[in-house]
């Protein structure tokens, strides 16, 4: 049998030691670079590789090694069909109020004051009860506006269906995103209660940027009382902390990290970043007319592995391995429904509170508009970009909202497609042990020179050690 070495593989070489990391699986293989040569001659028809036999076994099975027929891109198309129509799985992301009590100024959404209507409620119900004969579990998503000016309403719609999926024998799951304004220790005790077990919370920056960034509606710091509600809210749910990075932002990160680290937050909670990004599909949303100062994707990917190694030594822990992925979000997944407080059913959380981005109403759930066709029409194996991507396992065609809605394609891609060398060349120190180097200084972090300088000098409480 003729063999190859899989297109999805990532090779990394640090002093005499090897790695590839292969996207199909999502696993990383550490070997002697001698070792590596010995495979790569064996694949191209040289020698018996009698004397590395077990290392060919096990690249094999971790998919590095394929057999020469095997279209990789078509597997790839086939998962990414399997999971889009998958029919033994609902999802429901359900926005409770889509009112929000803070005013950020990048926010994707036009909100306005509307708390989840009760005949929306008993409609989701439904829906559950007619697709009980086809799932094994519902997952749900809590989501505003702000969420939690809906906690009544969360409540009583989690017990409705916990119990009717209890009562079937189906899996049920949730997580809420939230401003954390209102996620006190006695909330995170009551969403608990509601099977809700993990919050995303997002913070900017120290308070002078994240109380701007994120300020209460009519004014007001936020920064204090969020980082004092996570601390509790901790003790009884998973919490991510996200910082949304630009280049206003991105070389004050490590101090956010600092003052988190100092709040005990180190080892409870994680954190992780997000891009903010100019498509805007929604003309009243704020983030229409935010003056925004984007980082490109090749920053983007740059900074993240600077962040993670300082985030690593202030305690925050690591991120590991990129995963393989089916689908790359809720919105291309035709079992999965975003659901508004008035009844609306978009695809995408980027086109919450757009009437005209709605594929109909959850009343009428099995009657859609055309607005749906593009969802399920978007597919990474038929774009030139995607499936010829490295990343294309590991993010499945990125986001679909950004592609449909900036000139700038680039925009929807994942950042292992920019960094996957530097990280596969991290996890490769990491595994075979070796010194991982200096931490970079996230204050004077500069991408590509010129662009981030920004930085002004920071004094900070606590230095990170490498552990
Ligand atoms: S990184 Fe970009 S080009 Fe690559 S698969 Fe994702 S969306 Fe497609
Ligand atoms: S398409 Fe993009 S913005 Fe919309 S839900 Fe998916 S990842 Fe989020």
């Amino acid at each position: 049998m003729n063999l190859k070495l899989s297109r999805y593989n990532v090779w990394a070489d640090v002093g005499e030691r090897s790695g590839v990391f292969n996207g199909m699986t999502g696993a990383l293989t550490v070997m002697a670079r001698e070792e590596r040569h010995a495979v790569e001659e064996f694949v191209a028809g040289h020698g018996s590789g009698e004397s590395i036999a077990a290392r060919l076994e096990e690249l094999v099975r971790k998919r590095v090694i394929i057999n020469e027929n095997h279209d990789e891109l078509a597997e790839l198309r086939q998962r990414y069909d399997a999971t889009r129509w998958r029919s033994d799985a609902l999802a429901y992301t359900v926005v409770t109020s889509l009112g929000c009590n803070f005013d950020c100024p990048y926010c994707f959404e036009s909100k306005h004051p509307s708390l989840l209507k009760p005949e929306v409620a008993d409609a989701l119900v439904g829906v559950l009860r007619d697709s009980l004969p086809n799932i094994n579990r519902l997952a749900v998503t809590w989501m505003g506006g702000e969420p939690l000016l809906g906690s009544d309403q969360l409540f009583d719609l989690s017990e409705r269906l916990i119990s009717i999926c209890d009562a079937n024998d189906k899996e049920y799951s949730a997580s809420i995103i939230t401003n954390g304004w209102y996620l006190t220790a006695e909330m995170a005790r009551a969403l608990d209660a509601r099977r809700v077990r993990s919050a995303q919370v997002t913070i900017d920056g120290p308070p002078d940027i994240d109380d701007v960034n994120r300020p209460h509606r009519g004014g007001g710091p936020t920064f204090t009382r969020i980082v004092e509600n996570i601390a509790q809210a901790a003790d009884h749910i998973e919490v991510q902390v996200r910082i949304n990075v630009d280049t206003n932002n991105a070389h004050r990160a490590e101090e956010l990290l600092v003052l988190l680290a100092d709040a005990g937050l180190a080892g409870r909670v994680r954190v992780g970043l997000g891009k903010i990004t100019d498509a805007v599909s929604n003309a009243a949303a704020p983030l229409a007319s935010y003056t925004k100062s984007c980082l490109t994707g090749p920053e983007f990917g740059s900074f993240e592995l600077a962040f993670n190694a300082i985030a690593e030594a202030y305690g925050f822990g690591f991120p590991g391995a990129p995963q393989p992925v089916g689908t790359p979000c809720t919105a291309v997944r035709a079992g999965e429904l975003v659901v508004g407080s008035d009844g609306e059913m978009w695809k995408c959380w980027d086109d919450i509170g757009d009437p005209t981005q709605a594929i109909g109403t959850i009343s009428d759930y099995r009657t859609t508009n055309s607005q749906l066709q593009k969802w399920l029409e978007y597919h990474p194996a038929d774009d030139p970009h995607c499936s010829t991507c490295i990343a294309m396992p590991v993010c499945m065609g990125g986001c679909a909202h950004h592609d449909f809605h900036t000139d700038d394609r680039d925009a929807r891609c994942g950042s292992f497609r920019h960094n996957h060398v530097d990280r596969v060349t991290g996890l490769l120190r990491r595994s075979a042990g070796l010194d991982a180097g200096p931490l970079p200084d996230l204050a004077r972090f500069d991408p590509l020179p010129g662009r981030l300088i920004s930085a002004t000098p920071v004094t900070l409480s606590l230095r990170p050690v490498r552990v």
